[in-house]
């Protein structure tokens, strides 16, 4: 790999390294790319292990990058899977209230939503829901038509094809772990990879990555496990598209909901506890570096102390099937034990401030050579598309690409 100077290196092959690649192959054919990934495959983290659906981007506050890369994205990603056949469904899901206090906070979301670009948001009494979700049960619903699923791993492949249709010169490299960062050179477990430029989309590893570049942060990645259960198949019935709980506002995720994937089994989850491994997916796993970061960084404690009910439940709720299901039959309460069984987890990368505040927005970091995306967090798999142009935007002026 020594000989050869690459355009450009991406660091990072989940969804957004390769449509951040795909959007500059794109515009720019004639430029040398290189992806660099650790792991034996694409998409083998975050990108691989999420709830698999496309938001509408409902719950983003209006005028942030979230807000306008999930609306924009949504759409690029709703063509992209019907040009590539890549398996979807826009399908629609409900927000179940399920209390009156919940009933109200649908009309302020139902605002936020109509601000955010979504039109023909329904507030939908409980006949309605029922024709929908026949098993629900609650006070009311919110419907949202642009949501959906879709197979996030079979958009990873399809992007990592579509470069090298593009541009047969560049390379994809898997099982290659970027170690350390050079002047215009990158140490790797295969050797030196020269690159006049470098894009960092590192997920659960992009605040290290950036420290490794000589950037100083404020921040720190820390992982939060999202656990997930599944429906027996003789119980799939009782779900047949999503249902998501109302959002409590002060936390950074949505909830345990319910999720029809595009192979057909229903998911329970997921979660949010707290993790000892950033890429640990067993509720044992542990890493000491990953958690002595995480527990000598300032922000973690304020963090736990100013959530600390939130996250002893969650803990308890992540080795308890009774506590899992007993949330979840807040919406479906038929549910039994019998009727769901342990599934896969995943782990969000949650940028933390030194505050101990959640960065809920895309963030970007940039030195005189690089570009560092420090903070892609849901809804990132389905704003890829959009996050890769602004992307492409800030390597066009950044790298100076506009004669190339
Ligand atoms: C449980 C869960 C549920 C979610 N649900 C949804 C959802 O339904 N819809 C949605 O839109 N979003 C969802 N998200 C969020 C979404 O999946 C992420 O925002 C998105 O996948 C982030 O993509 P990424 O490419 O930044 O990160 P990743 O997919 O984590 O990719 C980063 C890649 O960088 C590689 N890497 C790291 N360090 C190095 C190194 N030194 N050298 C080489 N390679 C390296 C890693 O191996 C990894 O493959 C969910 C996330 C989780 C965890």
């Amino acid at each position: 790999m020594q000989s050869i100077k690459y355009d450009i290196a991406i660091v990072g092959g989940g969804i957004v390294g390769m449509s951040t690649a795909y959007k500059i192959q794109k515009k720019y054919p004639k430029l040398n790319l290189i992806i660099l990934e650790k792991e034996k495959e694409l998409a083998f983290h975050q990108t691989g292990r999420n709830s698999g659906v496309i938001h509408s981007g409902l719950y983003y506050t209006p005028g942030s990058y979230r807000a306008k890369n999930c609306v924009d994205g949504r759409v690029q990603l709703v063509e992209f899977a019907k040009k590539y056949d890549i398996k979807h469904d826009v399908c629609g899901k409900i927000v179940l209230a399920v209390n009156q206090k919940e009933s109200k906070q649908l009309i302020t979301l139902k605002q936020k939503g109509e601000k955010n670009g979504l039109t023909n948001l329904e507030i939908i009494d409980m006949k309605k829901v029922k024709e929908i979700e026949p098993y629900a049960e609650g006070v009311s619903a919110l419907f949202v038509p642009q949501s959906g699923i879709i197979d996030y791993k079979g958009v990873t492949n399809k992007l990592a094809e579509l470069i090298k249709e593009i541009n047969s010169e560049s390379r994809i490299e898997t099982n290659c772990e970027v170690l350390n960062i050079g002047n215009e050179k990158l140490f790797s477990t295969k050797g030196t990879i020269n690159a006049s430029h470098s894009i960092f989309c590192g997920g659960l590893f992009s605040d290290r990555l950036a420290i490794k570049d000589n950037l100083e942060l404020k921040m720190q990645i820390i992982g939060f496990r999202g656990d997930y259960y599944e429906l027996e198949d003789t119980s799939k019935y009782k779900v047949k598209n999503l249902i998501y709980p109302v959002p409590n506002p002060e936390f950074p995720f949505l909830g345990i909901h319910f999720t029809r994937m595009t192979d057909g089994s229903i998911e329970c989850g997921p979660n949010a506890v707290f993790t000892f491994k950033r890429e640990g997916y067993k509720k044992t796993d542990f890493n000491l570096k990953d958690s002595w970061d995480a527990l000598t960084f300032s922000g973690t404690w304020k963090l736990f102390i100013n959530h600390w009910k939130f996250g002893l439940n969650e803990y308890r709720r992540a080795f308890s099937k009774r506590l899992f299901l007993k949330e979840l039959k807040k919406m479906v309460p038929s549910l039994t034990m019998e009727e769901i069984k342990i599934g896969r987890s995943g782990v969000r990368a949650m940028a933390l401030g030194n505050d101990g505040k959640v960065i809920e927005d895309f963030m970007i970091v940039k030195n005189d050579k690089n570009i560092h995306i420090l903070n892609a967090p849901s809804p990132a798999a389905t704003a890829c598309l959009a996050i890769g142009d602004e992307i492409v935007e800030h390597a066009t002026k950044s790298f100076d690409l506009n004669n190339k």
